[in-house]
């Protein structure tokens, strides 16, 4: 690629914007060819990266993210909603008929049954969890792109990172549930900081053992299952507990 400054999309499914809106907060140096929330001279072209927020809840969204896939030569998922498929995703534990009851004229809705994490449609070369995702881990990440070093994201469990920074344990302390041995660290243990329990918002760490953390809270007394009605809990080894 020479000297060439690198290419970047940033693209929203179903979502909030909240995590595009976390671009604002970082230093990029490089070349952003689309970014709708961001500037007024978007083009839809072949990118280097394509950052992609939201999750797939329409066919025209499927559509639109096979187009993303094939112009990037990377492409990266940000925030719970492309990953896990966001609070969206909550409908596909029910009965879609129900759902659609919610509204006067259904039948103006285009929305498909499932919202789905990104990749289960397309192939994902990385994945930035949050809700939304935290602006150092976005900068660590562009930063090794730009020095060409593997990108790592944190995937440890949240109490590694709550311990290293000193918190007292607020299960330990207050006897509050606190979804920290099975969370992504990567916020800094926000929650655990003001004395509150994690809800998970980061998703499922790596190798997240949620069947035995569900069997120890149940042994606490401290077991419900909407502990896990978040924007992860489509993400995979939550969606098996709660099924
Ligand atoms: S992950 Fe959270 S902040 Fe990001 S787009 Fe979805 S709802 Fe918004
Ligand atoms: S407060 Fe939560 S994140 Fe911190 S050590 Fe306890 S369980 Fe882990
Ligand atoms: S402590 Fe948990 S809920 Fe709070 S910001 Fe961090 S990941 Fe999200």
């Amino acid at each position: 690629m020479g000297d060439r400054k690198l290419s970047v999309g940033i693209f929203k499914l179903s979502s909030c914007d909240g995590c595009q809106a976390v671009f604002f907060e970082v230093d990029m140096p490089f070349e952003v060819v689309y970014w709708q929330l961001g500037k007024s001279d978007s083009v839809f072209e072949d990118v280097d990266i394509a950052f992609v927020e939201g999750s797939v809840s329409t066919e025209e969204e499927r559509e639109k993210l096979y187009e993303i896939r094939e112009k990037s030569k990377l492409l990266v998922a940000i925030g719970a909603c492309a990953v896990s498929g966001g609070i969206q995703a909550l409908r596909n534990f029910g009965d879609f008929e129900n759902v659609l009851r919610v509204y006067p004229e259904p039948n103006w809705l285009k929305v498909s049954e499932k919202s789905l994490p990104i990749k289960e449609v397309v192939k994902v070369d990385y994945e930035i969890p949050g809700c939304p995702i935290n602006a150092q881990v976005l900068q660590d990440f562009i930063n090794a792109i730009k020095h060409n070093r593997r990108p790592a994201v944190p995937n440890y469990p949240l109490c590694m990172q709550c311990k290293r920074l000193g918190y007292a344990c607020v299960t330990d302390l207050k006897g509050l549930v606190c979804l920290g041995p099975i969370t992504n660290a990567g916020c800094g243990a926000l929650c655990p900081s003001v004395g509150r329990g994690c809800y998970g918002c980061f998703g499922p760490c790596e190798g997240a053992n949620v069947k035995a953390f569900v069997s120890w809270l149940k042994g606490q007394g401290l077991y419900s299952r909407e502990i896990f009605e978040n924007e992860n809990a489509y993400a995979e080894p939550i969606r098996e507990v709660i099924q």
